[in-house]
Formats: C-alpha cells, sequence, structure tokens
C-alpha cells in the first residue's frame, strides 16, 4: 500500500509528525494582525493552514494577532472574519486574540525575570540601535544588563502600572549580545505604549511584542505547527528560546513558507491602505483591490481562489508569480459555471422593418453551452433591437464577419437579419440601422443557402434594461510595482476603470442578484456589484475579459 500523495513539503512534515507521534493530531492557525484588510496573500495562508487542518482532519483557529493597537481596528477585525468565512473556511471554536493572553504573557515575561532570563533596560532607541551591533559586528551588553532580579520585578512592575513614559523603559530577553542572529541579541518582549487596545481597552499600557507574543498564543491554543512566511526564518530561534525557557503548556514548532508575490500586484498593507487613504480607489473593497473583499466585489470565486492557491503550490522560497494563472483560475471556473446572458455595451439601433410593429416574440435561450443544469431563459424579440456599434459597419472585407449593410449576420439564440440601410444625423455619425429578418432561421440556415458568417448579441429595444458597467482592468500596469526605484504610484494602470453608463442588458440580468456572475456574451464576465446593483439601476462590474489580452502575441 502506497502512502497518501505528498503535496508540498509542509503535508510531508505533518506527516511525518502523526506517523512518529509527535503530534497526535494537527492544530494550526492563521493569525492576520487586524490593521487592514486581507488580500491574495493571505488567501494564500488561509489556504495553507485550513487546508492542512482539514486535510489531516485538524483544526485551524483564527487568531487575531493584535499586540499593536494604534494600528489596529474592529472594522478590520469584521472584514477579516467575513473574508475566511467567504472563502469558505471555518475556524475551530470562538474567534481567539492574541491579547487574550496579555495577562499569561505578563506573569510568563515575571517568570522570565525571576529566572534572571529577562531585564528592564533603559537605553532609548538610538543607543539600543548602537549597543545592538551590525551583521558584521557583535552588539555590546546594555549597562543595565546585570540589574538584580529584585530591582527588574520592581521596575517591570511600575512600568505596568504606568509609571514611566513611552521609550523610557522596555523589558527585553536577556540571551545572547554577540548571537550571530540579530533576533537573539537580547529582544524587546515589552514596550509602553499608553494608547487604549481595541479589545482590552485601558487595561494596558505595556504591550508584548509580535515576537514574544506569538509562539506563547500558539501554545496556549496547543498550536502544533505554526506556519508563517519565510521572513521568520530567522526568528525561528527565538521562538524555540521562548518556547524551551518558559513553563508553557505545549511545545509548537514554527514552520516556514515562500510568500505570495504576484506579477502587477502589490501585497504590502501598507501600501493598499496609502491606495485607500489618497483616494486611488473606491476602498478597500474596490474591485481593482487584490484584497479578497476587492476581489469578491470583482466577481472572483471563493472556488477559483483556493483552486489557485492549490495550484501554485507551497514551496520555501520566494518567487512572483504571473498574475495569468490568477485570471486562468477564475476564467475557468467562470467558463464552467457562469450562466450566459447578453448585453450590448455600446448600442446602436437595428430596426427590422418587416417584423410588425407591437409584436413581441417569446425565444427561450439556454444558459450555458454544456451545463443543462443552468437552465435557459426566455428573450423577447421585437422590432426593435439594440447591437454593439463594433458589430456594424457599412463596408468591410471579407475578414470582418459581422454585420455590413447589404450582408447577414445571426443574432444570437434568434433570427438570421441582413441590413439595407442606415440613418445618419447631421454629422454623419449612424443612428439606426434598417434591415430586415431572413424567415424561419430560429435554429437553421437561411432556406436560400446564404449563410451568415458571424454570431452577435442583441437585446431588445423596448425590454432591454439599461444599465451602468464599470469595465475594470489591471490596477498596475507596471509587472513589479513596488519594486525597484521608483514610486508604486507611478505604475497605477490609468486605464483601470472605465464606466459605460448606457449599456443596454437583457431583462433576465435585470433580475440578477447582487453578487450573481454571469458571461456576458462575446464580451466576458460579469457580476451584478455587491452594493449598487438593482433591478431598477442594474450595475455590473467586469470581472475579467474572455481571453488574456495582456500576453496576446507575446
Ligand atoms: P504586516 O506587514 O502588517 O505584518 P502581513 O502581510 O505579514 O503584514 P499579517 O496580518 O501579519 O500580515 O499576516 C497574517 C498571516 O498571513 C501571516 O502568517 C503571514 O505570514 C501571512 N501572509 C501575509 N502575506 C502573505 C503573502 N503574500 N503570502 C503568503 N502568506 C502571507
Ligand atoms: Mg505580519
Amino acid at each position: 500500500m502506497q502512502d497518501a500523495p505528498v503535496k508540498n513539503f509542509l503535508q510531508a512534515i505533518i506527516s511525518d509528525d502523526l506517523a512518529s507521534g509527535r503530534v497526535t493530531a494537527v492544530q494550526t492557525r492563521f493569525p492576520p494582525e487586524p490593521n487592514g484588510y486581507l488580500h491574495i496573500g493571505h488567501a494564500k495562508s488561509i489556504s495553507v493552514n485550513f487546508g492542512l487542518a482539514e486535510a489531516n482532519g485538524g483544526k485551524c483557529n483564527l487568531r487575531f494577532d493584535d499586540t499593536n493597537p494604534e494600528k489596529e481596528s474592529q472594522e478590520y477585525i469584521e472584514s477579516i472574519q467575513a473574508d475566511v468565512r467567504w472563502l469558505g473556511y471555518q475556524w475551530a471554536g470562538e474567534v481567539r486574540y492574541a491579547s487574550s493572553y496579555f495577562q499569561q504573557l505578563y506573569d510568563w515575561a515575571v517568570y522570565l525575570i525571576e529566572q534572571g532570563k529577562a531585564y528592564v533596560c533603559d537605553l532609548n532607541a538610538e543607543q539600543a540601535r548602537e549597543y545592538r551591533g551590525t551583521l558584521t559586528e557583535a552588539g555590546r551588553n546594555s549597562p543595565f544588563r546585570e540589574r538584580s532580579i529584585e530591582e527588574n520585578l520592581d521596575l517591570f512592575s511600575r512600568m505596568k502600572d504606568g509609571e514611566f513614559g513611552e521609550g523610557e523603559k522596555v523589558l527585553r530577553a536577556k540571551i545572547d549580545m554577540a548571537s550571530p542572529n540579530m533576533n537573539m541579541r537580547d529582544p524587546i518582549l515589552y514596550r509602553i505604549r499608553k494608547i487604549a487596545h481595541h479589545q482590552t481597552g485601558t487595561d494596558w499600557v505595556i504591550y508584548p511584542t509580535y515576537d514574544y507574543a506569538h509562539g506563547q498564543g500558539d501554545a496556549i491554543e496547543g498550536v502544533t505547527h505554526s506556519i508563517c512566511t519565510l521572513e521568520f526564518e530567522d526568528h525561528r530561534p527565538l521562538y524555540d528560546w521562548f518556547i524551551a525557557n518558559l513553563p508553557v503548556p505545549a511545545q509548537p514548532r514554527q514552520y516556514e513558507f515562500g510568500r505570495l508575490n504576484p506579477s502587477y500586484t502589490i501585497t504590502s498593507k501598507r501600501k493598499l491602505k496609502q491606495l485607500v487613504d489618497q483616494d486611488f480607489v473606491s476602498g478597500w473593497d474596490d474591485p481593482r483591490m487584490p484584497t479578497i473583499s476587492g476581489m469578491r466585489r470583482r466577481g472572483y470565486t471563493p472556488q477559483a481562489l483556493r483552486k489557485f492557491c492549490e495550484m501554485i503550490g507551497t514551496t520555501r522560497s520566494d518567487g512572483v508569480v504571473d498574475v495569468a494563472m490568477l485570471e486562468f483560475a477564475i476564467r475557468e471556473d467562470l467558463n464552467n459555471n457562469a450562466p450566459r446572458a447578453m448585453a450590448v455595451l455600446n448600442p446602436l439601433k437595428v430596426v427590422l422593418t418587416d417584423y410588425p410593429e407591437g409584436q413581441v416574440e417569446t425565444l427561450s435561450a439556454s444558459n450555458h453551452p454544456s451545463r443543462e443544469d443552468l437552465g435557459s431563459r426566455e428573450l423577447p424579440f421585437t422590432r426593435e433591437l439594440y447591437i454593439d456599434a463594433e458589430d456594424f459597419r457599412e463596408e468591410a472585407n471579407k475578414k470582418y464577419k459581422r454585420l455590413v449593410l447589404g450582408k447577414r449576420v445571426r443574432l444570437r439564440n434568434a433570427y438570421v437579419i441582413e441590413a439595407d440601410s442606415v440613418v445618419k444625423d447631421a454629422a454623419g455619425n449612424i443612428t439606426e440601422i434598417h434591415a430586415h429578418t431572413i424567415p424561419d432561421t430560429l435554429g437553421t440556415d437561411p432556406a436560400d443557402g446564404v449563410k451568415p458568417k458571424g454570431v452577435i448579441q442583441w437585446v431588445s429595444a423596448s425590454h432591454g434594461v439599461r444599465a451602468e458597467v464599470r469595465v475594470y482592468d489591471r490596477l498596475f500596469n507596471h509587472e513589479a510595482p513596488d519594486r525597484g526605484d521608483a514610486d508604486f504610484l507611478s505604475h497605477l494602470n490609468p486605464e483601470s476603470l472605465k464606466v459605460i453608463a448606457d449599456a443596454v442588458i437583457e431583462p433576465s440580468l435585470a433580475a440578477a442578484a447582487p453578487e450573481q456572475g454571469f458571461q456576458f456574451e462575446r464580451e466576458g464576465y460579469f457580476v451584478a456589484d455587491r452594493y449598487d446593483h438593482s433591478a431598477q439601476q442594474p450595475v455590473f462590474n467586469m470581472t475579467i475579459g474572455l481571453r488574456d489580452t495582456w500576453n496576446e502575441g507575446a
């Protein structure tokens, strides 16, 4: 018998740990700091943490890593929970907060002091930097390093009581100022921050650092595999030092994998916040943002995002992933699952001069070429229709497979028509096409053998509904918008949003529920806007085009 296939190095580690008995059940956690909205990189981390737990019959916690109250907020806490759920994951039990462990962390800090392994240091930030040394030069011991245990206990408790100002004192671990690993040079455990916390209010004026809080939170929660990204690799010895030197209830271990960096995309929360704060986008959930809520509003699906995260694998290297792979996953999912419908983005009127005024024929159209389960819908066919202005020319060569004067085209799901003449305004713009239908061509070719060359979409002029269509493109027009010296803002794509105010959509589309996605035939994939769409005033967002136009010809 063969073992289950090992999908990635993390699964291999977990399989070994289960086999050797180091762990009996897998417990992971996803630990966002609530200082922004989640983005595509977090989707990867979520899929790794929740995915590994699921695959191994284990559990995954959601823990807010809320040790830095200044930049955190309840709005972020709520958006993060909504995003994780939308991706289709459920955390084990209640939501956790690092801040729930503040008292335990404090008690353990006291324990370290009592063991002679932590001390209160009065060096200011600049002095501390100087004492710390460099990558090539050992640091020097702080003059406060040899304070007595009694003095340290007294000072630390007075730090907690608010006796000192911000920056006046910190609590540091006593490890090794000569360590080649800078993280081991007496790292800071506590800072004085006289600022209210969204969970603990004004209970605390000292806050633990990420390094001190994280592993102990893992131990408290019984996390077996604490999975993070590679930038924490050099912090692992410190993670292990705390676990080894504190009376923690469990022995978690940290493992690192490479961050996801898609091309044409920014995954820094700070820079994404800047785009929001400076109004370059409409908000964190602007459909152009690489945030989970932005992608959701854009019409990306949780299934496609999860598929993408699986597709790109999990490795120990930090590479750039072509954003076209993400777009491929979206297109594939929508191609398989999105119902088809017709919309005309740039309407031009066609009058079928042979078709009786006031007559309405109800045609039936299937919603998907290969998915019968998606059913069919009714299409009203009338004397006046709209087609896209791009789909008509007065004259054209043979390569043009749409409507031309004197030539035929098939109206999708309806009749073949032939164009006879045009009406123009004073400026010479075509305002109307006059055409006639070819009889008995519903689903069959014309009896006279003159076949139309192409098929175009249309919407009844009297039954169609006016709609706003927001056509989105990549937010950045540069492959690596935040690498190099240039300001990432200089790479914003000026064409990333075009609003079409007067598109016309078939009636069934107006009835769409917010967030319902469709393929507008021959145009691309679109989704009814989560917030702005209504049957009376339909608003659709372009999710993605039918083809990858960025890599065409490449
Ligand atoms: P910050 O700069 O605010 O720390 P962050 O992107 O690290 O930003 P966190 O909220 O700390 O944000 O991230 C939560 C988890 O998501 C962490 O485990 C982090 O390693 C992981 N993560 C963040 N960005 C990515 C990414 N681009 N690819 C994979 N995982 C990521
Ligand atoms: Mg982080």
